[in-house]
């Protein structure tokens, strides 16, 4: 659908930079299109802005100052536009590092115009027009009891065909306070969307030619929206009804807690073929006694349990998982039972982190911090173990058919890249036309971060 309101007003240049998760990815699509009617497009270099929001993340090491640094560079950059004659850069800056530290980034970087918590892209429109009024700055990160998706444009931008898979956020927040995390912080008290909001946004993206839609929240399968009747809905219940949606073939969800894994979940995974058979579930560590200083509210042998009944639900199941070394306190013992549960469960993927104190949290406050040196060798026996555990899952893989969403263009002629049901990216000859179609793959040899197939047959293997 095209936009009238871009036709009539004058057409500006929007650059948003995006550190972090994919909810973050998600933010910021939404902040794009709540500048649209404004006037604001998209562009791909900074140079072109007129407005820029960097987007940032507060889980990674060194936060705050890798955003002080790229506003420097956003600076320069303002300053040359204006020696060339352009009109002077808005800059904005938003995600959790603005919810932190508020004020504090007006006060290091007074050239900033807009500091927003992930909480209040909605009202973006009023505070450029507020910035511009006042020449002065604005600043918006509270947590409005308002939920900012009630009051997003309902037409969002149309999705191109590289945009078949697309992020929905369902679910924000978090009220388990692990020891080591800032998002109970940043992103606030856990609060859910409601059904009828998420059919409306996901019916909406169906007929923009989305095909797989991923679930978003800190804590997706906590997700308790009300529905047409007032009553509580789960994420079972929820995926159920997104399946029915025309167009949409495939539903994923991220992150999701152990703690909140429940029996109807499970059972989702054998009944609804739409959803994919991919868990990522983080555990964090294999040591009882560090998921009890972490505070995560339930063991490895639980989390076992967990695994293996998923896999009795879905025995095709690929799962994936977060780790964290060197927790405050992590002996060599509790390594070992970290490594111990790695090999028991045998994970498709995972992502593996070393420790990093984050201010405000409790483990940051913590006696016996872990040496960087023994937080550096143990990170790199866990990759190693994970890396092998994947290599091997997708070894496995090779000469099976598998079901593959063509997505995009590869990166050499004739060849289009798309998705297996367990995430990895598979290249395959194939004609553009193609490019939208759920089809069957023959997986013919891994790659380093994909794999290699070929074209079986042009709809999906039963
Ligand atoms: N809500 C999810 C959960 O409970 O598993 C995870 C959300 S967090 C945004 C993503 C991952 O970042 C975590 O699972 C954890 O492994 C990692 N992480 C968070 N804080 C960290 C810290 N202070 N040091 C190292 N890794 C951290
Ligand atoms: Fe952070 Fe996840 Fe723990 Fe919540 S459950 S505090 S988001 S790690």
């Amino acid at each position: 659908m095209t936009d009238n309101t871009a036709t009539t007003t004058k057409l500006k240049n929007l650059h948003v930079i995006t550190w972090g998760c994919q909810m973050n990815v998600y933010d910021s699509a939404r902040m794009e299109d709540v500048l649209r009617p404004l006037g604001y497009r998209p562009v791909s270099q900074v140079e072109h802005a007129d407005m820029v929001i960097l987007n940032t993340c507060h889980i990674r090491e060194r936060a705050t100052e890798k955003v002080f640094s790229e506003l420097g560079l956003l600076k320069k950059i303002r300053e040359d536009r204006l020696a060339q004659g352009h009109e002077r850069m808005v800059i904005a800056v938003a995600g959790c590092v603005a919810q932190a530290e508020g004020a504090e980034i007006i006060q290091r970087a007074p050239y900033v115009d807009i500091v927003l918590g992930p909480q209040t892209y909605h009202r973006l429109p009023e505070m450029v027009a507020r910035a511009a009024r006042a020449g002065g700055h604005v600043i918006e990160t509270d947590f409005p009891v308002d939920m900012k998706f009630d009051f997003l444009p309902t037409e969002a931008a149309p999705q191109t065909p590289e945009n078949l898979s697309a992020f929905l956020t369902i679910q924000e927040g978090c009220d388990k306070f692990c020891s080591f995390c800032v998002v109970p912080y940043t992103r606030g008290a856990e609060s859910s969307r409601s059904v009828a909001s998420i059919l409306s946004e996901a019916r909406q993206m169906a007929r923009h030619g989305v095909r797989e839609l991923t679930l978003l929240g800190q804590n997706v399968n906590a997700y308790h929206g009300l529905d047409a009747q007032g009553a509580s809905a789960d994420l079972p219940q929820l995926v159920r009804a997104l399946s029915r949606i025309e167009g949409i073939a495939r539903i994923r969800y991220t992150t999701s807690h152990p703690r909140d894994v429940t029996q109807s979940l499970i059972d989702a995974h054998r009944d609804e073929a739409a959803l994919m058979p991919f868990l990522h579930l983080p555990v964090q560590s294999g040591s009882d006694r560090v998921l009890k200083a972490m505070n995560r509210g339930h063991t490895a042998d639980e989390y076992r349990d967990i695994i293996r009944r998923f896999r009795a639900a879905r025995p095709d199941i690929a799962i994936s998982s977060d780790f964290i070394v060197g927790h405050p306190g992590e002996t060599d013992d509790d390594f070992e039972a970290t490594l111990a549960l790695i090999r028991d469960i045998g994970f498709a993927q995972a992502y593996t982190f070393k420790y990093s104190p984050r201010p405000g949290t409790p483990a940051s406050a913590a006696d016996f911090q872990v040496d960087e040196a023994v937080k550096d060798a143990r990170l790199q026996i866990v990759q190693k173990l994970i890396r092998a555990q994947q290599d091997a899952f997708n070894g496995a893989l090779v000469g099976r058919d598998v079901a593959v969403l063509l997505t995009h263009k590869g990166r050499k002629p004739g060849q289009v890249v798309g998705r297996s049901p367990y995430q990895q990216p598979v290249i395959i000859d194939a004609p553009e036309h193609m490019i939208g179609r759920i089809v069957t793959v023959r997986i013919l040899h891994t790659l380093t971060n994909s794999l290699a197939g070929e074209l079986i047959r042009e709809t999906i293997c039963a």
